[in-house]
């Protein structure tokens, strides 16, 4: 018998948060076909890998709505590329409505290319199977490499054609997340000068994402610090690993702490700060390197927004928010710092062992080396001091470091270890990315869900399938583009 779907919806936005978004439903699709769809994600929410698939095939493209949605698409604004857009919104995606998982977690499910919403602006609500699943995939290896991340329940194909440069086959990826409010959210409120609706936000955040801070008599500055601190980590996180977003803007910038809207965002390959790969990011604005600071310039951002909460800031106000904006700093470089001192192998942190960061990765830099296969690489030099294996100018740094391992408990044994548990040796490397998603375009989907299948274990691969661990050739890197539009 065809059953219906409860995923026991708990939808606390659509209902305590009127006029904060505007109702919205999905187009109608042709066909629904489940390109890819998250059992270990399901597990979380509550579901059985039977309901996952039962979500996919009925609801993930929009042809239904479960019971229990309430489908709405939010408002906001946002910095785009640092000019400040008053009226974003939700122009591509929907939100279903929220569900309380076994974690207790409150989170979002979201269809994102459901067609249009009044927050369009003549777009056309829609997306391609391309970037939906590098979306999913993504998600994926973020999750798997402990990064806060948004994640995605099932990828599915409309049987609609999208229109960009060519006509591309539509979809429907459906995201979960701790929320989708978002800088920007924040930033539509106080540009309207909407004291009241800004004050009703803060603490809708608060009671969601950080209920601890309930009760504070500067609630507001609160909220900017623990914002600070979550973006913070989650940037530090970003670096640690050589992932660039690519595209952050103040509307995608949760307040969750949580990566989301990384349509163009890539992986470095061989270490240079001023990496970019999106098309449209001809300044550079978001390069590898400009992420902390872009991080801590979207914050201040933030603690201007909340800053109009309050009728007449004071300087004392005005001196808060500046402290406040200290902590993303302070807390990025303590966890960047602890990140790569593991990736070094090294867990008993001296005052001088940021030396042996900015060596290595000037080492990098100098001689053109790829960023995660040379820490891997390390760690079997911590095994096995090959050094026949290292150019010339690594001899010196490496003789620093070998002492270094020398002096903590576990020697270089116990680092080697360790160093493999930290340094991932499957990332999603782009050609191989663009090389899924071309076959999956011509229907092939079994290059994707290969790719996927060894991006989850991030820290091991057979010899057969060394080709997963391999950098892109120099050609490729050197005029690999990315893109936006899911
Ligand atoms: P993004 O860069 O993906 O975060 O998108 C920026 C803004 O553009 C958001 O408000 C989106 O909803 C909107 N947008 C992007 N693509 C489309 C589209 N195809 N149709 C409608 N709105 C879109
Ligand atoms: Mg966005």
């Amino acid at each position: 018998m065809d059953k219906s779907l409860d995923l026991r919806f708990e939808n606390s936005f659509a209902n305590t948060m009127e006029g904060f978004y505007a109702e919205a439903t999905p187009a109608p699709v042709a066909t629904s076909n489940i390109l890819a769809s998250n059992t270990s994600l399901g597990a979380i929410l509550g579901m059985t890998p039977k309901e996952v698939e039962l979500f996919a095939s009925r609801y993930g493209a929009g042809a239904e709505l479960p019971v229990g949605a309430q489908p709405l698409a939010q408002v906001y604004a946002g910095h785009q590329f640092g000019s400040f857009n008053p009226r974003l919104g939700d122009g591509r995606a929907l939100l279903l409505g929220e569900v309380i998982g076994r974690d207790g977690i409150r989170r979002d499910i979201q269809l994102k290319g459901s067609g249009p919403t009044v927050f369009s602006r003549g777009g056309d609500g829609k997306a391609a199977i391309g970037p939906v699943l590098r979306e999913y995939l993504m998600g994926e290896a973020l999750h798997a490499l402990g990064i806060p991340t948004t994640r995605m329940l099932a990828a599915v194909a409309t049987g609609v054609p999208v229109y960009r440069e060519h006509v591309l086959p539509g979809a429907v990826v459906t995201r979960v997340a701790k929320s989708h409010l978002r800088i920007g959210t924040f930033q539509y409120f106080a540009a309207r000068g909407e004291k009241d609706q800004l004050n009703q936000l803060i603490h809708y955040a608060v009671q969601r994402h950080f209920p601890e801070l309930e009760g504070s008599t500067t609630l507001g500055m609160d909220l900017v610090r623990a914002v600070a601190r979550n973006q913070g980590r989650l940037i530090a996180k970003w670096m640690s690993i050589g992932f660039i977003h690519g595209v952050m803007n103040t509307d995608n910038m949760a307040i969750s702490g949580e990566t989301i809207d990384f349509g163009p965002c890539a992986m470095m390959d061989t270490y240079h700060p001023r990496t970019v790969f999106s098309s449209i990011d001809r300044m550079g604005r978001y390069a590898f390197g400009n992420q902390p600071s872009i991080g801590q310039w979207n914050l201040a951002r933030f603690a201007e927004a909340i800053l109009h909460a309050t009728k007449d800031p004071s300087e004392a106000d005005i001196q808060e928010a500046h402290e406040a904006l200290q902590d993303f700093s302070n807390h990025y470089h303590e966890i960047w710092t602890t990140e790569m001192l593991e990736k070094l192998g090294i867990t008993q942190p001296e005052e001088q062992d940021a030396s042996l960061i900015t060596g290595f990765l000037q080492l990098l830099q100098e001689t053109g080396s790829d960023y995660t296969s040379t820490f891997r690489k390390l760690g079997n030099y911590a095994q096995y001091s090959n050094a026949e294996e290292w150019a010339e100018e690594w001899s010196e740094w490496l003789g620093i470091w070998e002492s270094r391992l020398e002096s903590q408990d576990g020697g270089r044994e116990g680092a080697a270890l360790r160093m493999d548990h930290k340094n991932p040796i499957v990332i999603p490397r782009n050609h191989l990315v663009e090389e899924t998603l071309s076959a999956a375009l011509e229907g092939d989907l079994a290059p994707f869900h290969a790719l996927l299948e060894r991006v989850v274990s991030p820290f091991e691969l057979s010899d057969e399938d060394i080709r997963y661990a391999l950098p892109a050739s120099a050609e490729f890197t050197d005029s690999y583009q990315t893109f936006c539009g899911t």
